[in-house]
């Protein structure tokens, strides 16, 4: 059985575009990637003393286990090179879990749907490119729905193409 995921990739140190590549080869392994955002160019939040973002979401299938997932994408952050850090901080890569299926998870290393999708622009508009009327299980508001109640914001310009690469 496999399940549709929605997962976050997220750059701002070192070659930005080759770490998300690198990111998008190895999650490959362990998911199929069935749609790729373009990539957006973004302004870091809560510690913006930081080099710009590159941010992109996927939407994948796979077979594992919402953990047994985490796992795959904190080993993949591990081989690219993350180095443990300030929170919020600067990073060679980042994979948040969005949404696995339709699953609600509070655990203290996972939380699904993860906690600050409805404040970010970074990963809403990505999101909406590419699954717009997808509702979040628990607020049951659409991503469309979720992007248009932010403030305006001008920090999240797209950065090159559709990701057809
Ligand atoms: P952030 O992405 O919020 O800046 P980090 O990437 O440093 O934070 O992740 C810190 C911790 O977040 C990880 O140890 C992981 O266990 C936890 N975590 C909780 N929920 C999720 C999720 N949905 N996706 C990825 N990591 C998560
Ligand atoms: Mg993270």
């Amino acid at each position: 059985m496999s399940v549709p995921v929605f997962i976050a990739l997220g750059s701002n140190l070192g070659d930005r575009a080759a770490q998300i590549a690198a990111a998008l080869e190895r999650l490959s392994a362990v998911a199929t990637i069935e749609k790729r955002s373009p990539v957006y160019e973004t302004a870091p939040k809560y510690v913006t003393d930081q080099p710009a973002f590159l941010n992109m979401v996927v939407l994948a299938r796979t077979g594992l286990a919402p953990l047994a997932l985490l796992a795959a994408t904190q080993s993949i952050e591990k081989a690219l090179g993350r180095m443990p850090g300030q929170r919020f901080g600067p990073r060679a890569i980042d994979l948040d879990i969005l949404f696995f299926g339709d699953d609600v998870i509070d655990l203290p290393s996972l939380a699904v749907p993860h906690p600050r999708i409805a404040e970010r622009r970074f990963v809403l508009q990505p999101l909406n490119d590419i699954a717009a009327q997808l509702r979040h299980p628990e607020t049951e508001a659409s991503v469309a729905e979720m992007l248009a109640a932010l403030p305006p914001d001008a920090d999240v310009r797209l950065f090159a193409g559709s990701g057809q690469n």
